[in-house]
């Protein structure tokens, strides 16, 4: 008797989830509150280009959509580092060059994913249905469609893989005992562009495309990251509100594009000849924030499970959202493996191996913010991750980067961070034992060399 699974959202991870269980022959059906894709072209989303890195690749490896993924994907194998003059600085990411993030279409990526998915005869999408509750104690979802006419779901799993601002999620948060918090970032995002070009020494890209171009301005920052079609996508990271008492850029202080272009003249003029949208996208683009949410538990009545950004939404400095939940994906199956007649079970324990993990990145994206923003405009930014390089290159097992750990090895997060501080807490101690030495050296020297003149006074 197969086993059966209702998914809410077919984002990335919910789309995925639906094809790893259409390939191990469950019954799926998910509901999507969007239109179907296939029928207009294009995936809706927040942001149009995402960096794909180790996890996700083989999320997507175990899925069989790695190569054809891979087609679409534009590798970055550093940071370029835009200065206000206009310099620019290339930083690996890794001290192996082979290793690069990848820089994919959302929607095209979204696109695969579904159709894979919608290959599967078990497998079945519902689109313009949008979960607007659950019933708990029938063990079903509750969806509401265009007509407003409403759908009850049953199912053996009943997944919540809706989004950041998950209905799933909302429903388990009016429980008893349910621990929540959501905190927004004092900044929001606005996404630009920079169109290709028919000249130059990238064409069709208007800069270097194998580069996540970064443009540090201290409190905020703009990215860029290039697409198949020789364009960037810009994503520009502004508070939302003014600082008093400085001339800081915030969306609050720079109201339209006339304003915006004035002050891309100041702080970023290399990207202002690339940029001949600037005053109409930003007039037209909306500003997005970002939340991170923890929750616990992410489960419920041994059937519904939280998934992706529904249980975990993080903001996206270390470009490991998607990665996450992909990851997700792999750990819900693998639970369900080991447990192929108890779903109650292996949800339970899909959870507790995630959670810890989902924590550790959600504060490392946090800090990575400041970091892409602020450190790696400063040389001794450069000069550490010289110095992590190196001795990567001579103990490549012994030291391995926490950047390497998280974007080009599937260790889970939290042990990938509680290696770095150890490793880091090495490196301190080394560095404080070798000047000691060297101090005890030259003290040597001194006394040496002080009593040959007294000796020589002597005689
Ligand atoms: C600016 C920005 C940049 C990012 N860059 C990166 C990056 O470089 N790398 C990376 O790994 N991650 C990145 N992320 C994070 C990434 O986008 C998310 O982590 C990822 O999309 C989460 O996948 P998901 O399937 O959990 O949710 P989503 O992809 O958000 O999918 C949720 C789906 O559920 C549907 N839905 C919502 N509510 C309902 C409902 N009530 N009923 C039915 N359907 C519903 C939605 O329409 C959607 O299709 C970025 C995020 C942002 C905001």
């Amino acid at each position: 008797m197969p086993r059966s699974a209702v998914i809410i959202g077919a984002g990335l991870g919910g789309s995925l989830l639906a094809h790893y269980l259409g390939q191990r022959g469950w019954e799926v059906r998910v509901f999507e509150r969007r239109g179907d894709p296939r029928a207009r072209g294009t995936v809706g989303g927040r942001s149009i280009n995402l960096a794909i890195s180790a996890r996700g690749l083989h999320a997507l490896e175990r899925a069989g959509l790695a190569s054809a993924v891979k087609e679409h994907g534009i590798r970055m194998p550093g940071r370029m580092l835009h200065s206000t003059t206009g310099a620019t600085a290339f930083i690996p990411y890794s001290a192996d060059p082979t290793r690069a993030i990848m820089s994919f279409s959302r929607s095209a990526l979204n696109m695969l994913l579904l159709r894979a998915a919608a290959a599967h005869p078990s497998v079945q999408f519902t689109f313009d249905h949008r979960c607007i509750g659950l019933d708990e104690q029938g063990g079903a979802a509750i969806m509401e469609g265009p007509d407003g006419v409403t759908v009850r779901a049953t199912a053996d799993l009943i997944v919540g893989a809706d989004g950041s601002f998950s209905a799933m999620r909302g429903h388990l948060e009016r429980r008893e005992r349910f621990e929540y918090s959501q905190s927004s970032l004092a900044h929001g995002y606005k996404e630009l562009s920079i169109p290709p070009v028919a000249t130059g020494p990238h064409a069709p890209f208007a800069m270097d495309p194998k580069a996540l171009h970064i443009w540090p301005r201290g409190s905020s920052m703009m990215i860029a990251l290039p697409n198949p079609d020789g364009s960037f996508t810009c994503t520009l990271f502004w508070p939302f509100d003014a600082t008093p008492g400085t001339d800081e850029s915030s969306f609050a202080t720079i109201r339209d594009g006339r304003a915006a272009l004035e002050r891309f003249r100041r702080d970023y003029s290399d990207a202002v000849p690339l940029m001949p949208e600037l005053v109409q996208e930003y007039n037209q683009n909306p500003v997005g924030s970002m939340i991170t949410v923890r929750c616990w538990p992410w489960t419920m009545g041994g059937r519904f499970a939280l998934l992706g950004d529904a249980a975990h939404a993080i903001v996206p400095f270390y470009g490991q959202g998607a990665n996450a939940s992909f990851e997700d994906c792999e750990a819900l199956v693998d639970a369900l493996e080991r447990n192929p007649t108890d779903v109650a079970r292996a949800i339970d324990e899909y959870q507790h191996e995630r959670k810890p993990n989902a924590d550790a990145i959600a504060d490392m994206a946090l800090t990575n913010f400041v970091e892409m923003r602020d450190r790696t405009a400063h040389r001794m930014f450069k000069l550490k991750k010289k110095l992590d390089h190196t001795l990567n290159h001579w103990m490549p097992n012994a030291f391995i980067p926490l950047y390497d750990l998280v974007s080009f090895s599937t260790v889970p997060y939290a042990a990938a961070r509680a290696r770095a501080a150890r490793q880091d807490r090495m490196v301190v101690r080394v560095g404080i034992a070798a000047a000691g030495l060297l101090v005890a050296a030259l003290a040597v020297g001194i006394f040496a060399v002080v009593r040959r003149m007294l000796a020589a006074e002597a005689t």
